[in-house]
C-alpha cells in the first residue's frame, strides 16, 4: 500500500502513526525522505538504523569539546533520533557533517528559536538542489526541525 511521490519520498497515511496530535484536514499524510545525499553526493541513508520502521538519515555532529554521530527519523515531523556515539545537549547547536567524506552540510537561514542556529539543509538528490530538500534546525529539541521543502522555509521566514 505505501506509493512514492515523483522525487522519491514515500507517502505514509498518518492513521499509521500516532493519532490525536494534529487534526488539521491537509495534515493525513506524512512524507518520509528514502533518499538524502551530503553536499558531496554521499548517500547518507542509514538502512542499519531504522525510527518508526524507516532507515534513517546518519550524520555526524561537532560543537567545541563534542563530536558523535547520530541517525535521524527519515519521518516527517517526527524528531527522534538514535545517537550512535558522543552526546546531544537540550536547546544546544551542533554543526552537522557528512558521516563518510566529513563535509559540512549547508546552511540556508538563521532559525528564529536562537540567535546563532541554523536550518541545515539535506538534499534528496546526489547534486544539491535547494528546491529538492528538507532544511531543518541543529539545536537539539528545536519544534522547527521540520521536513519540508527549503522553499516552503524560506516563505515562512519572510512571513
Ligand atoms: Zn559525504
Ligand atoms: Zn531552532
Amino acid at each position: 500500500m505505501d506509493r512514492f511521490t515523483k522525487d522519491g519520498r514515500l507517502i505514509i497515511p498518518l492513521a499509521q502513526r500516532k493519532t490525536g496530535t494534529d487534526t488539521a484536514a491537509e495534515d493525513k499524510v506524512r512524507y518520509v525522505i528514502t533518499e538524502a545525499y551530503c553536499p558531496a553526493g554521499c548517500n547518507i541513508i542509514d538502512s542499519k538504523h531504522k525510527i518508526g520502521g524507516q532507515p534513517g538519515l546518519r550524520m555526524k555532529f561537532r560543537r567545541p569539546g563534542v563530536e558523535g554521530e547520530f541517525v535521524l527519523s527519515a519521518i516527517e515531523g517526527d524528531f527522534e533520533k538514535i545517537v550512535l556515539s558522543g552526546e546531544l545537549a537540550e536547546g544546544v547547536k551542533d554543526d552537522l557533517y557528512c558521516p563518510h567524506c566529513d563535509v559540512m552540510f549547508k546552511k540556508l537561514v538563521n532559525c528564529p528559536c536562537k540567535a546563532d542556529a541554523d536550518m541545515v539543509v539535506i538534499g534528496l538528490t546526489p547534486k544539491l538542489d535547494f528546491n529538492n530538500a528538507i532544511a531543518f534546525c541543529n539545536v537539539t529539541g528545536c519544534p522547527n526541525g521540520s521536513f519540508i521543502k527549503s522553499g516552503e522555509v524560506i516563505r515562512h521566514i519572510r512571513l
